[in-house]
């Protein structure tokens, strides 16, 4: 039986290709550990559920989550493009790149630290999106750490670099609202063919 959605539930951990769950449409968080994702996840769905993400000595994987809002949100460890270990690269390289060629990605929030950025990761990663065709915006993360003076210049800057960017703060809720709104109208857009 189809129970109710429930919000937070974490519905499938894809440590493999042949795990990856056919849901969609799915809505990727990317960014270095320490970014601030798990906090924003958590956030978005209302409940400490990325916790179970977050123990140490873990295997990478790509972890789903219902939203019950139609969408589903998939936490990836680390970039997934640069920082993986050499050993684990390849196993890694295989499941992100199956997770993103093979649809049902309607969008992807590209984390970044605004008091810490890493250009190169950063490009890195939307290049790799673009190509694929996934749209993709860029969340600025902890923006109650800048100070009302800086966040003016820290956003054009941010946005010289990266195009649109969503700033907000997992610890105020700043910006909270404003995403999931965009994350709603960027999926009802995309959703029609799929
Ligand atoms: P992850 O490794 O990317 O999942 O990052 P976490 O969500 O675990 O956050 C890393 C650190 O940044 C933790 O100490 C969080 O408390 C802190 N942090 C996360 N989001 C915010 C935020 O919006 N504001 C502030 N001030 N700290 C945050």
């Amino acid at each position: 039986m189809k129970g109710k959605p429930i919000r937070g539930r974490l519905l499938a951990a894809a440590h493999h290709p042949a795990d990856l769950p056919k849901l969609r449409p799915v809505v990727a968080l990317v960014g270095r550990s320490n970014v601030g994702k798990s906090s924003l996840l958590n956030r978005l769905l209302g409940v400490a559920a990325a916790r179970t993400s977050k123990k140490p000595g873990r295997t990478r994987g790509i972890y789903f989550y219902e939203t019950g809002e139609g969408h589903y949100l998939a936490d990836l460890p680390g970039i997934g493009f640069a920082q993986v270990p050499s050993e684990e690269r390849q196993g890694w390289m295989a499941l992100t790149d199956a997770f993103f060629t093979r649809g049902g990605v309607g969008l992807v929030l590209r984390l970044v630290d605004p008091r810490a950025p890493d250009a190169e990761a950063d490009s890195t990663a939307r290049d790799y999106l673009a190509d694929l065709g996934i749209a993709s915006i860029t969340v600025a993360t902890k923006w109650d750490r800048l100070k009302a003076s800086q966040r003016r210049a820290a956003r054009l800057l941010l946005e010289a670099r990266h195009g649109e960017v969503v700033p907000v703060s997992a610890k105020s809720g700043e910006g909270i609202e404003i995403l999931r709104r965009l994350i709603r109208r960027r999926i009802a857009k995309d959703g029609s063919d799929g």
